[in-house]
């Protein structure tokens, strides 16, 4: 096999997986699968159509009633075996999703493809430990509430980190006895194409898990099918759609939305640790991170030793191809988003914000941008205020914490921050002040499957990961017993 061939890996193109078996797409209708570092077309999809979405809907429905019965704990045996497979087959999967969506391959390999296994491996320790609950209402009146599956779920995904977060739907739906179809995004299926054949390696029930491909046509399709869960995540726009069209049937729905999170150092924090966390916390998977910390708040007092520093650290980071080893940051994952960040860049300076280093594409081929910090940044200005989604931090300096507060809460967006300090009152007041789904103190991305992840205003509702998570795909049932 050569290594970089991605078709070898994948099934036929038009192929997507039904009933444990990859069937050729009805669609006449097309779309590149473009290699970002390269700019160059390396597979193409099918934008799934109405009759593709019936079936994998059908077959998803007919498994659900079976694999409900399935024992939980033999449910579980297919989970642990998927991690166990998704380890085995990490060079295929690292490759994939690197030569997809630009991610350095040492990442893939290290971080993204381990925490995936772990992830699932955590819900897998799941399955018999869903046990609903009694109580005694009166001396002959006891209530039994037990935990059902909501049914055959919908798993809509965005293209940041294409893997794990089809695992952030995946795992917990199927727990909890639901089937699933999941949806990738256009611009990143390739991981998804390829779980087929671990599905059927792990000897997955047909039907379980479904895979489809498509744009937020096939998406829609997906919303408006006689299914009974949409677990989303990606943009507020696209949100807002499914939300008002899980409205027509009320179908159970839960969102994972943008973000535009603050990560604030204070005039007693750890220079050296805080400014790697900094750096860490906006040009992570080059900035493609909903939870990035992309508006770094910096204490008046330390403020231009601290810029001096941190523009040192950034420009150590190594941008270029992410199949080399030692690249730190990859490319953007494709172009409308890559244009995207440029068009913020300009606005940027535009709007007097000062460039301490990048603020521009790199000069060769590929959706390659520096890494960017602008400082003085106006609390009033689009960067301050709008999610970029791309390896640009804001910086903007404060006195008060009265005057941090109301800065960091004053965007739409409410779903990570950060604080470092070794003042435990100041943290905490910050920690319980700020309006974020989660809060670091002294850390930034320290995440764990155990950890709830959602959203607090338009950052979305409902919450993956933890126990948490399996709420979105249960349905509570109170059995009221007279005796
Ligand atoms: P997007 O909303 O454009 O697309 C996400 C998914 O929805 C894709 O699969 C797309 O095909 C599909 N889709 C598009 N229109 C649809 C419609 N009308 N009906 C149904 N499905 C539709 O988002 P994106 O650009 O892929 O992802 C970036 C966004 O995702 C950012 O805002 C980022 O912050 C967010 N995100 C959030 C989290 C989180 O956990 N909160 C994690 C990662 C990314």
């Amino acid at each position: 096999m050569s290594k970089f061939n991605v078709q070898e890996l994948l099934p036929k193109e038009g192929e997507v997986f039904i009933s444990n078996k990859y069937v050729q797409s009805t669609s006449d209708k097309w779309l590149p699968v473009i290699n970002p570092a390269t700019e160059e077309q390396i597979y193409k999809i099918p934008i799934c159509n109405d009759s593709d979405v019936k079936m994998a809907v059908e077959s998803a429905r007919s498994a659900q009633s079976v694999w409900e019965r399935i024992h939980p704990r033999e449910r579980g045996k297919y989970l642990y075996k998927i991690a166990e497979l998704i380890l085995k087959h990490k060079n295929e999967l690292a490759l994939l999703e690197t030569m997809n969506v630009g991610k350095p391959i040492s990442v893939m390999l290290n971080r993204e493809i381990p925490r995936t296994a772990e992830l699932i491996t955590y819900y897998a320790g799941w399955c018999d430990k869903i046990t609903g609950s009694t109580n005694i209402i009166s001396t002959n009146t006891t209530l039994f509430v037990t935990e059902e599956p909501v049914g055959v779920a919908a798993g809509i995904v965005p293209w940041n980190f294409p893997l794990i977060i089809a695992f952030y739907k995946i795992a917990p739906a199927i727990v909890c006895g639901n089937s699933i179809i999941l949806k990738p995004s256009e611009h990143s299926p390739l991981t998804a194409l390829y779980m087929g054949k671990i599905f059927q390696e792990a000897g997955l029930p047909e039907g379980v898990v479904n895979i489809v491909t498509g744009d937020g046509t096939t998406g829609e399709l997906l919303v408006k099918s006689p299914i009974n869960k949409i677990a989303f995540t990606g943009s507020i726009e696209t949100g807002k759609k499914i939300l008002r069209s899980c409205s027509n049937d009320l179908k159970r729905v839960h969102l994972e939305l943008g973000g535009k999170s603050p990560h604030v150092i204070f005039e007693d924090a750890p220079i050296d640790a805080s400014i790697e966390s900094a750096v860490n916390g906006i040009f992570y998977n080059s900035g493609q991170v909903c939870i990035a910390g992309s508006r770094l708040f910096v204490h008046k007092s330390i403020h231009d030793q601290y810029l001096e520093k941190l523009k040192r650290k950034v420009d150590s980071i190594v941008t270029g191809d992410p199949l080399s080893e030692t690249t730190t940051m990859g490319p953007i994952c494709n172009k409308m988003q890559f244009e995207k960040i440029t068009r913020y860049m300009s606005t940027a300076i535009q709007e007097n914000a000062v460039t301490i280093t990048g603020g521009s594409r790199l000069d060769q081929k590929g959706y390659f941008v520096k890494p960017t910090i602008f400082d003085r940044v106006n609390q009033g200005s689009t960067i301050a205020k709008e999610e970029i989604f791309g390896p640009v931090l804001s910086c903007i300096e404060f006195d008060t914490m009265e005057n941090l507060v109301s800065m960091t809460n004053s965007t739409i967006y409410g779903l990570a921050a950060g604080c470092w300090t070794k003042d435990i009152n100041k943290a905490m007041y910050f920690a319980k002040t700020v309006k974020a789904g989660i809060v670091w103190i002294n850390s930034f991305y320290c995440m764990d499957p155990v950890s709830p992840f959602g959203g607090f205003k338009q950052s979305g509702f409902g919450r993956d990961l933890g126990k948490e998570s399996l709420n979105n795909y249960l349905e509570s049932k109170s059995i009221i017993i007279m005796h």
